[in-house]
């Protein structure tokens, strides 16, 4: 359909004969509400006659501020037909035609922008509704309510003076609800509601209303009042709230809003009359039996205000009058599905036992519900498997891979903060990192609450069941580390005024106070922060998660088009290797040995880089060599049969010793006191060792490659490990599969020469045991440099893994910590960048990726390639990184495994181009 026309009818004509102009597919034309009104009108459902006006009227009202040219007349001439159609007229006392003018973006907004109903109501129509209904309290009822709804939406009149004053209304009446407000009682209302009109209208709001309507009271003709009401919705489009969704949701500024105007039905009525909102199927489980609420006697927003308490769908059958009208929705129910191949989300209302449909979309659902749907909906016949497939969404596989809270269960939030680490946590409340690891000991589970963590705060934070900040974004050092060892995290959380010297959490905007040992629970999937324990569901593989990724690795492994798609895991430890096995990674990606220093081995490492003596320092790699050794045997061990990519040694050297500040602050302390002279020589000499290593920018400095050049004997004890436990494991029989990563290499001598190094200790050990063993020995590609050298790189090595997140950094010039809440936000807010180049990889730093397996691949055609990093597990990214730079794997935290399993499946489906993915 070509947006030709400024207004687009739906629903029957004069006859009961359907004239609808547009249809589902016209969502960026008609709104998402318009458009499938206009699918429903067509498939012949009960859709009340009405007409939309396009988005692109909406663009060009908000624009130019006045009517595009001849858009008036077309509204016009719209208003005339729907009144043949209905065979009312717009302020007719005798037979009075109601509208509701009602938003509808192309993407669903929930909320965000605003509709009117019961609109052509004043003092005539009221009475001849009142007599055409002989139903004078639901007449009353009507009006009071557009009242309300006009002055807020169209006015700007704060709703609370409305509620107040019908709250004052129950209370003189002394009934509990606004269905026992009486006739009279109702009348009363409207005067004092139109009192409140006057009292509250603002200064400019009654200069608008002169300009448009020639007076400044409360508007009474009908035509005035749909056009005031289309306009509102118009500019809802640009109220502030709205605009701020769909920066968080990156929505398109330029889509505008349509305007759908429909003619009223009532499910106010009368004991005959109800309305409500349903689901096809249950949107928290996925069971296959509709769900949803109704109220009886009511209109609109009554259900999900929330303000009477709602029945359940499944009761509407056994309400003797609505019998009928609840068959026929359920059979509309049905059809709904049929038609759209999957589940929906309907509003209906029935006036006087008559069902009308006002509303349908794809239903939001739980990553739980999705995957039951999914292999359902397979299974029922409705969708093949690719289809399924395509319509996950990946990144909400993370709901049901961590602990979360119950879908069906409401809850109340004291604050929300960024969802940053999926999975929910209980726990009590520490403020420091030691305090988190003294709870733990002794038997507590904790939450660690901090205005924002830094690296000292990791022992803390690994032992904490979740992460709670209120500053810093999803790419803070608290997210970012959190991710990577699936711990729940909320972060950003502003609302919570962290107080770390007394230990206490101020909540803004309420009394509330929380104190260290108190009890939260946070959601990282939804960022609700909650006052005390909330039950918690498990994580788990579910049949349906495991059904569904049994085809996702079907169709990615043995692709119709192009390469398989693999996927690794990054994985530290043994455990974590089990881990990655268990979400079903194929591989590890990355095991980054520099974790294995943590803890008691951290001194080890210390004795050797700030120890003089050659003695201590042979003694320290001694050690080393016997931890390391059994690390990777029982690494490679658990991998059996699996390839594991060992990094060589990475981070800045001072990530290894203290924090000289520390040191030079325990050293004043020590001489105060007047402390032992021999201590405080040590101690001066370990600073000076300390501070001789430090380096103004160590991202880029004294690391990776270029440590082993220094340090030497660190490379050499790495790779003698890596070749014993081999060793060893062959003997024992296993099949062990190290490959050796060489990290950070910018200079070609650097590889060839570490290269030749690694293959004369491998042979060395080789002769000794003599045993072969085959080592693949590759790099790191992980700065722009050795990009542009990969060619060269690429005859000396047998895999390149691109660590997406030092390439990003490098190429674009800033540091992580400085991306981390400061530099990349900011460019975000300031609309310099629009999506987060750490979250999805960069198209500069996916073009560098492409160029250098290119040239890699020319030169070596055996070249391995794949990518690991944070980039491994987002899901858009993923996509990219096999159908655009052409590579065989992607690594990923063990948790994102599944993810990145479903992810390379649709980027398979989507390569092999016969289908393309729906979007909800
Ligand atoms: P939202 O997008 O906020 O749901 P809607 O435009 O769908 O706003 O309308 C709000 C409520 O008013 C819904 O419950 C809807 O069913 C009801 N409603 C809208 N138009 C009509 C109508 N023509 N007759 C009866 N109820 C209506
Ligand atoms: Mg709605
Ligand atoms: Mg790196």
């Amino acid at each position: 359909m070509a947006a030709k026309q400024y207004v687009y009818r739906f629903g029957p004509d004069e006859h009961g004969v359907d004239c609808t102009e547009g249809g589902a597919d016209d969502a960026w034309c008609l709104g998402g509400k318009g458009a499938n009104l206009a699918e429903m009108a067509r498939m012949g459902l009960p859709v009340p006659a009405g007409f939309t006006i396009t988005c692109q009227t909406c663009v060009s009202y908000s624009e130019q501020g006045v009517w595009p040219a001849g858009s008036l007349d077309e509204i016009q001439a719209a208003i005339t037909d729907l009144e043949r159609r209905s065979q009312k007229r717009l302020g007719n006392p005798e037979n009075p035609l109601l509208v509701s003018v009602r938003s509808g973006a192309p993407i669903s907004m929930p909320g965000m922008m605003d509709t009117v109903l019961n609109v052509g109501l004043n003092p005539e129509t009221v009475a001849g509704l009142a007599t055409l209904t002989n139903n004078l309290r639901f007449a009353w009822d009507s009006y009071r309510r557009f009242i309300q709804m006009f002055s807020n939406v169209v006015l700007g009149i704060p709703l609370n003076l409305f509620e107040d004053a019908l709250a004052d209304a129950r209370e003189q009446a002394g009934v509990a609800s606004d269905a026992e407000l009486k006739t009279e009682q109702l009348q009363a209302l409207v005067v004092r509601y139109l009192e409140i009109f006057d009292q509250a209208i603002s200064y400019q709001t009654r200069a608008y209303l002169e300009t448009q309507t020639g007076s400044a009271s409360f508007p009474t003709s009908a035509t005035d009042q749909v056009l005031l009401a289309i306009q509102a919705v118009f500019a809802s489009w640009d109220n502030e709230r709205a605009r701020l969704y769909r920066k968080q949701y990156n929505i398109s500024d330029a889509l505008g809003t349509a305007v759908n105007v429909q003619a009223m039905v009532f499910g106010n009525r009368g004991m005959h009359s109800a309305t409500g909102v349903a689901f096809t199927r249950n949107p928290a489980t996925g069971i296959h039996e509709p769900y949803g609420d109704y109220l009886i006697n009511a209109q609109g927003e009554d259900v999900v205000a929330g303000i009477r308490n709602t029945c359940s769908i499944s009761n509407l059958k056994n309400v003797p009058e609505l019998a009928k009208p609840a068959r026929e929705l359920y059979q509309t129910l049905d059809v709904l599905e049929q038609h759209y191949r999957d589940m929906c989300d309907i509003e209906f209302t029935i006036e006087c036992k008559k069902l009308w449909m006002l509303q349908t979309r794809i239903g939001k659902r739980s990553a739980q519900a999705a995957l039951k749907i999914a292999v359902d909906m397979v299974q029922e016949g409705i969708l093949t498997r690719e289809e399924a497939i395509l319509r996950l969404e990946p990144q909400q596989l993370d709901q049901v891979l961590h602990p979360h809270f119950d879908p069906s269960h409401q809850i109340a939030a004291l604050a929300y903060g960024l969802n940053a680490s999926p999975g929910a946590a209980v726990g009590e409340i520490v403020f420091s990192s030691d305090d988190a690891v003294a709870r733990v000991k002794a038997g507590y589970k904790t939450i660690l609450v901090r205005p924002e963590t830094n690296p000292d705060d990791f022992c803390g934070m690994s032992v904490a069941e979740g992460i709670l900040t209120s500053h810093g974004g999803k790419t803070s050092h608290a997210a970012v580390i959190a991710r990577g060892m699936g711990t729940p995290c909320v972060c950003g959380a502003e609302a919570l005024h962290i107080d770390i010297d007394n230990k206490l959490i101020r909540v803004a905007g309420t009394s509330i106070e929380l104190h260290e040992g108190d009890v939260i629970s946070i959601d990282g999937n939804s960022g609700a922060v909650v006052q005390g324990p909330l039950p918690l569901i498990e994580s788990t593989m579910t049949p349906e998660l495991i059904e569904v990724l049994r085809w996702a690795d079907e169709i990615r492994l043995s692709p119709p088009s192009g390469k398989p798609a693999h996927v690794r895991a990054n994985a530290d430890t043994p455990a974590d290797g089990a881990l990655a096995l268990k979400f079903g990674a194929e591989a590890i990606g990355l095991c980054r040995t520099e974790h294995m220093f943590l803890g008691e081995r951290k001194e080890i490492i210390q004795t050797f880089i700030v120890n003089d003596s050659p003695h201590a320092q042979a003694q320290a790699l001694k050690q080393l060599l016997a931890v390391q050794t059994d690390d990777f045997y029982h690494m490679l061990k658990i991998m059996n049969g699996r390839p594991v990519v060992i990094r060589l040694i990475d981070p800045p050297l001072h990530e290894f010793v203290d924090d000289p500040r520390m040191l030079a602050l325990q050293l004043a302390a020590l001489e105060g006191e007047g402390g032992h002279s021999e201590e405080i020589a040590a101690m001066q000499t370990r600073l000076r060792r300390i501070d001789s290593l430090s380096e103004v920018n160590p991202m880029l400095g004294l690391r990776g490659v270029r440590l082993s050049f220094v340090y030497p004997d660190l490379a050499h004890m790495q790779v003698r490990a890596i070749v014993e436990a081999t060793a060893r494991l062959v003997q024992e029989g296993f099949d062990p599969k190290p490959e050796i990563m060489i990290p950070l290499v910018s200079l070609l001598s650097e590889h060839v020469h570490m290269r030749r190094v690694i293959e004369e200790l491998i042979a060395t050990i080789e002769q000794q045991r003599g045993i072969s063993l085959d080592i693949p020995i590759g790099t790191m590609i992980e700065l722009p440099r050795a990009c542009f050298i990969a060619g060269d790189i690429a005859r000396y090595a047998d895999f390149f893994c691109f660590g997406t997140n030092d390439l990003t950094q490098t190429s674009f010039g800033f540091s992580r910590d400085d991306a981390e809440g400061k530099f990349i936000p900011l460019y975000l807010q300031q609309g310099l960048m629009d999506t987060n180049p750490f979250e999805h990889i960069d198209e500069v730093v996916l073009n560098l990726v492409e160029m250098a397996h290119e040239q890699g691949i020319d030169v070596n055609p055996h070249i391995h390639t794949g990518v690991c990093g944070e980039h491994g597990g987002d899901p858009a990214s993923i996509v990219q990184f096999f159908n655009e730079a052409q590579l065989d794997y992607v690594s990923c935290s063990p948790y994102r495994v599944p993810v990145a399993r479903l992810a390379a499946a649709q980027a398979v489906l989507q390569r092999a181009g016969t289908f393309t993915a729906e979007k909800s």
